[in-house]
């Protein structure tokens, strides 16, 4: 028996690299911007794959998001160009709680468009002074009558400016909720006080007594964590695929330098280390997409279920992805320093990945806490 993804999903690998080649000569000059690449946006919209973002019954291509199809679209886009990757698992983790906790009307309003591209999602977790520990955060819903209200600040939003809605974290009573925000509503503004170093549609979402309807409510008032969860025992385990082919990218870079590029009459790839230093990133490789299939295969199947596997497949593919990365840039010596050359790129993409969907060492706590627990089960 041979383990190999089954058919369905190999015939989607190639409709994903097919796409990821198509913008291949316009990935670099994308991946600089701060906004969302038309381009890149038309030929996401085109290609139909965003439709596996969202559930079936709003124009998805499953009955339910399937996270190893995610997973397997992401190592092909990731491989090519992160703006395009991110454009296209945006899409997902800003629309899944709508899909999962939303009201009738505002799925029927925000789904069908989002699986299109017609309309650009965003999930807004994150404040300037809470990461890790979200349930420090100071964002707040009251009500007005029907109507919600919301303050705060959202910082590190991924699509803010480019995005049509927001579904926002508050703080609700005692208690946390997630509300939806269409970009247009009155008192919603967008900052861009940085950029860093990985190409990203970044910045920060200013809400400033901003009032939506009450049927805005994502899910259970009091209740939002639930929804966020599963968003992220959904996608969590697709920053995995995404580091997958990245690192194997990487790869490919540092074995046609090493091959073609010789020192004291030998090429590089078989001279002292080197060798072993791209024989020990295929193994990283390899590892890591073993674990990635068989976490997005268990998420596929009950997201919550799989969850710790996707923790484990994320902090092990980013990690390795990092290492593997690395090697390739020293390997590749001097060019592999040159700004805007693949490599280059590769490297700074791949360092956020360790940071954002939970952090390696969040990840770990969490993990160690359940290793004790499963290991002295009687
Ligand atoms: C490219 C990018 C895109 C992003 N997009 C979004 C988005 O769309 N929406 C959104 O809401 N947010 C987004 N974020 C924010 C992201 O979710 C946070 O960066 C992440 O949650 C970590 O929070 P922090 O950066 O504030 O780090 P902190 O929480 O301040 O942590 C700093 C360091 O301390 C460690 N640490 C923290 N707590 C613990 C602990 N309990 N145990 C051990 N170590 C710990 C962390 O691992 C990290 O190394 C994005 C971030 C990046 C980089």
């Amino acid at each position: 028996m041979l383990f190999e993804l089954p058919e369905p999903y190999l015939t989607l690998r190639a409709e994903a690299r097919a796409l990821a080649d198509s913008v291949r000569d316009h990935a670099a000059e994308a991946d600089e911007r701060d906004d969302i690449d038309p381009r890149m946006r038309a030929a996401l919209a085109g290609s139909g794959l965003a439709a596996l973002t969202v559930p079936g019954r709003f124009g998805g291509r499953d009955e339910r998001v399937d996270s190893l199809a995610i997973t397997v679209v992401r190592e092909q886009l990731a491989a090519t160009s992160a703006h395009l990757d991110s454009l296209f698992v945006m899409q997902g983790i800003g629309s899944h709680a709508i899909g999962v906790g939303g009201t009738a009307a505002v799925r029927q309003r925000w789904l069908g468009p989002i699986g299109r591209v017609e309309a650009i999602a965003a999930l807004a977790l994150t404040e300037p002074d809470v990461g890790s520990d979200l349930r420090a955060i100071t964002t707040t819903l009251t009500r007005d009558g029907d109507e919600l209200v919301i303050d705060g600040r959202k910082s590190f939003i991924t699509n803010a400016g480019d995005a049509d809605v927001y579904t926002v974290l508050v703080r609700d009573g005692d208690g946390y909720s997630l509300v939806l925000v269409p970009a247009t509503t009155p008192g919603l503004a967008v900052e861009k006080p940085y950029q860093i170093i990985a190409p990203h549609v970044l910045g920060d979402v200013v809400l400033d007594r901003v009032r939506v309807p009450a049927d805005h409510l994502v899910g259970a008032a009091g209740e939002g964590f639930r929804p966020v969860l599963d968003t992220l025992a959904t996608f969590r385990v697709s920053v995995a695929g995404a580091a997958v082919g990245l690192a194997e990218a990487a790869l490919r870079e540092a074995v046609r330098h090493t091959t073609s590029r010789e020192q004291f009459g030998t090429p590089l790839a078989r001279l002292g280390p080197v060798p072993a230093m791209l024989a020990t990133c295929w193994t990283e490789i390899e590892m890591a997409r073993a674990l990635t299939y068989r976490a997005a295969a268990a998420a596929a199947h009950d997201p919550r279920e799989g969850l710790h596997l996707a923790s484990l497949a994320k902090v092990g593919a980013t990690e390795a992805a990092g290492r593997v990365v690395d090697r390739c840039v020293q390997v590749m010596g001097r060019f592999g320093l040159v700004r805007g050359s693949v490599i280059e790129r590769l490297y700074r993409e791949a360092r956020p990945m360790r940071v954002y969907e939970g952090s390696t060492e969040v990840l770990l706590d969490s993990l160690a806490k359940q290793l004790v627990r499963r290991f002295t089960e009687v």
